[in-house]
């Protein structure tokens, strides 16, 4: 999910108002979110449950703790275990491990970091992330996918029918009409170097490498209150872990944790999805030719075609007050996911949609992902991908470990240069502003 420069405009003009901790001081602060139901997203339920990881309980020493078992956090632990396999590892997951943004995902992956130019860096994490499975043996449907950018208005179709991304092929409003049974669009570029791959199994893949190396793993265990200190205290419900060093890979729950409260808030997105259609359906609409298709709009809407046959259409939500990472309205989510679904593809009102799921991914106004200490020199994080964190997750996983561990690896200059963030302003700015803003910019 990008942020778009418009979204950003409104944020920055409010941020100049900001007035953060207002709301708080009137309404109390809110903590972790634990203890909160999390249904399943589809990728899950396509595949066996992975075998539990114990809660945590009484007291522990490590030498690195990371709190959040999404990919960044299996990652992270497991490479600091390569890298130190004499060290003593946990990750602290507070609901089951993957169950975050790393299982709800749209799964396409690309080599690039969100306004980053150098090239030579992206594709350094694209090719790790890529080893990382071959070299544990991770089946998850990883493939190269022939991807479509959709422009709606013919004003930016123009634009970027006249300045074509390189390797790019413009497809016209006709093509599209014909191939994709859609008139919704004024044309499209068809992009080169995109995969695609099926984040459950590939976090079911974290899960399983973390456990060969030993990385100790706990479930149902969110991580209260993080006590700074040398070694610094985190306490669960259960028991309590000292750490000499600790790593925040808490992706959109980062801020209700007490980290980043004004470089970063969750965004709330849906996902729905169709029955499973059949091979002459996935032909007769143009799914094969064109599995993966994002939409160049403020807020972005993602269209793919899942390995076992279901189109998907992804939506931005907007924010939940006091940094929520929970979405009450879930009937009108998928409400609105139908409706922008039907509009873009008239044919999908025959089509069943089955199933579908909520997920947040962690936004920061400079669309930039946020690395290194942010607490004392022993506190790190590795968080707000912007949701563009499937290979950028992993890839600074690497680096965090590499840093944290005393590791040298040229690129973890790039994590230092990224640190700068725009303040988003506080709560009562957002709900005012920016709740309303999204909405309006949805393009139903
Ligand atoms: C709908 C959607 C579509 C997306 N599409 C794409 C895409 O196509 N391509 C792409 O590259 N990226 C995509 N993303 C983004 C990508 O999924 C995320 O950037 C990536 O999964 C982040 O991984 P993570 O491990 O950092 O976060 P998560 O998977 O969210 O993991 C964070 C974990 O931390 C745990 N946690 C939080 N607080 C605590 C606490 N206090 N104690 C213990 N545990 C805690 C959470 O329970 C969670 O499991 C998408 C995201 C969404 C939601």
């Amino acid at each position: 999910m990008l942020s778009s420069p418009v979204l950003l405009g409104i944020c920055a003009g409010a941020g100049a108002l900001a007035a953060p901790g207002v709301a708080s001081m009137l309404f109390g602060a809110k903590g972790v979110e634990s203890g909160e139901p999390r249904t399943e997203a589809l990728w899950t339920s396509e595949m066996p449950s992975t075998a539990p990881a114990p809660r945590l309980e009484g007291e522990h020493k490590v030498d690195l703790a990371i709190i959040g078992g999404g990919c960044t956090g299996l990652s992270c632990a497991y490479y600091a275990k390569k890298l130190r396999p004499d060290w003593s590892v946990a990750v602290l997951e507070s609901n089951r491990l993957g169950s975050g943004a790393s299982s709800r995902n749209s799964g396409a992956v690309y080599a690039r970091y969100w306004g980053l130019d150098n090239e030579e860096m992206p594709r350094r994490g694209l090719e790790r992330l890529v080893r990382f499975m071959e070299e544990e043996e991770i089946e998850c449907d990883f493939r190269p996918s022939p991807t479509l950018e959709l422009y709606a208005s013919r004003r930016s179709a123009r634009k970027a029918e006249a300045s074509p991304e390189a390797g790019a092929k413009w497809v016209p409003t006709e093509e599209l009409r014909e191939g994709a049974l859609t008139d919704h669009y004024a044309g499209a570029a068809e992009l080169p170097g995109y995969y695609t791959v099926h984040p459950a199994k590939l976090v079911a893949g974290h899960v399983k490498a973390a456990r060969r190396v030993e990385v100790e793993l706990y479930e149902n265990s969110p991580v209260m209150q993080v006590k700074r200190g040398n070694p610094a205290e985190l306490v669960t419900p259960g028991g309590s872990v000292r750490a000499d060093h600790v790593v925040l890979a808490t992706n959109a729950y980062t801020p209700r944790l007490g980290f980043l409260k004004t470089a970063m808030m969750p965004v709330h997105q849906y996902t729905f999805a169709t029955r499973k259609l059949s091979g002459a359906e996935i032909s007769g609409y143009g799914l094969d030719r064109w599995p993966l298709r994002f939409e160049r709009t403020v807020l972005p809407v993602t269209n793919f075609l899942t390995p076992s046959g279901r189109l998907c259409i992804r939506i931005v939500l907007g924010y939940a007050s006091f940094n929520s990472c929970v979405w009450r309205d879930i009937g009108g989510a998928r409400d609105l996911a139908k409706r922008m679904f039907e509009q873009r593809y008239p044919w999908i009102a025959d089509v069943a949609l089955e199933q579908g799921w909520h997920g947040v991914t962690g936004h920061t106004l400079r669309v930039r992902e946020i690395t290194g200490p942010v607490m004392g020199e022993n506190i790190h994080a590795a968080v707000g991908f912007n949701g563009l964190g499937i290979m950028p997750g992993h890839n600074t996983a690497y680096l965090s470990a590499c840093r944290i561990t005393g590791h040298p690896d040229e690129d973890t200059r790039y994590m230092l240069g990224r640190r700068v963030q725009i303040p988003i302003p506080g709560e009562y700015y957002r709900s005012m502003l920016l709740k309303p803003a999204m909405k309006a910019l949805t393009p139903v």
